[in-house]
């Protein structure tokens, strides 16, 4: 039974699990009879190796991880990685260079921290606004490129990728920040993919990266050994004090996961959430407007905007206040694009989507 009002649409960090704060709660001054508090524990004690080995195991099995694949816990956030990947990886080959799909301000941000350590190819026209994913046939790849980089899903703009893109035998690197754990993963197909925790994996502090093995041990000598991949996966993510307490909530994340379906289940849910929305957006005559192309609009965030397609601000305050009052928070759009955003990650209850859903139906007919 869900004990909070309060509805939390924001898009990271975002709404846990009720069972999982309310487990962390219950754990928080005596972890498992120790006396003591995860945060309190040392992450050498044989009780914290089983949390993170416990961890790794669960996100092995829900995401079907191949042996061949190390899963490493970081610090540094999702940014740290748009560093870490090409000071891992841009070595791999002598040229040096990477190959970016652009599609939003995240993988704007990668390709710019990678041009630090080699050359960066963004391989389509750039893009006015963020709100398509250009044609794969209008994509130039470099085939000595040492990785294909992309966001498979853009939070700030809600764009995602509802395809794995093709790169002709080269290294695929993806951010899943923002749709980790919300569909299946053929992760074979990656040589990398990241995913900071707090969206849909827990709470802020720390950075899944599941790399190949056949990839590590080609990091530039400039790279922190923090953020060295082989280090940290030889060491078991403890070359240094990892992120003890996020590890700990990640693990009851993946819990709760795996007692309400698997990520088979959270897909399902997610498409039955964002089509509840953009169901109302697309019959709403033009009132509620999505700027994403259709086929790339994303289940984790919907962006819409309201009155018109550049957006009446009052009328966008207007919803944003009504939703308030009725307990409904974090819905204004990120600044760099206004309107607003609807961030409908796993722990986002069918119910609070439907809340959610009722109100815009009173809204339109108020205003119509
Ligand atoms: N990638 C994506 C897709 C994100 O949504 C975010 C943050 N919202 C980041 C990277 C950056 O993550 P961090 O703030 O943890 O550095």
């Amino acid at each position: 039974m869900e004990q909070k009002q309060t509805i939390n649409f924001g898009a990271g960090p975002a709404k846990l699990p009720q069972s999982v704060m309310l487990q962390a709660q219950k754990e928080l001054l005596n972890y498992n009879g120790t006396g003591i508090s995860i945060l309190e524990m040392s992450h050498r004690s044989s009780d914290f190796l089983k949390v993170i080995n416990k961890t790794e195991g669960l996100l092995r099995e829900l995401l079907n991880i191949p042996n061949n694949y190390k899963v490493v816990f970081l610090q540094g956030g999702g940014s740290g990685q748009f560093s870490a990947v090409p000071l891992n990886l841009i070595g791999l080959k002598e040229d040096r260079c990477a190959d970016y799909l652009v599609t939003g301000v995240w993988s704007a941000k990668a390709a710019k921290e990678a041009e630090k350590y080699g050359k960066v190819n963004v391989v389509h026209p750039k893009l006015d606004s963020y709100t398509k994913i250009p044609e794969p046939s209008s994509w130039t790849l470099n085939p000595s490129a040492s990785y294909v980089y992309y966001c498979c899903n853009e939070t700030v703009h809600g764009v995602e990728y509802n395809f794995v893109p093709e790169t002709k035998g080269v290294v695929l690197v993806s951010d899943m920040s923002s749709n980790f754990l919300s569909r299946p993963v053929d992760v074979s197909k990656f040589g990398l993919i990241f995913a900071g925790a707090q969206k849909n994996a827990g709470c802020a502090g720390v950075t899944v990266v599941i790399v190949r093995e056949d990839l590590l041990g080609h990091t530039l000598k400039e790279c922190p050994i923090v953020l060295d991949y082989k280090v940290q996966a030889e060491m078991n993510s403890m070359y240094n004090t990892p992120p003890c307490f996020s590890i700990y909530i990640m693990g009851l994340v993946l819990d709760w996961v795996k007692n309400n379906g698997g990520i088979a289940a959270m897909e399902k849910l997610s498409k039955l959430k964002s089509s509840m929305i953009y169901n109302i957006i697309n019959s709403s005559n033009g009132f509620y407007v999505c700027p994403v192309e259709t086929t790339c609009q994303s289940r984790m965030n919907v962006t819409l905007r309201l009155g018109k397609r550049e957006g009446d601000d009052a009328l966008e305050k207007e919803f944003l206040d009504g939703a308030s009052k009725r307990g409904m928070i974090s819905l204004k759009g990120h600044r760099a694009v206004g309107g607003i955003r609807v961030s409908l990650y796993n722990a986002v209850t069918l119910e609070e989507t439907e809340a959610l859903a009722s109100y815009m139906k009173e809204f339109l007919k108020e205003h119509q």
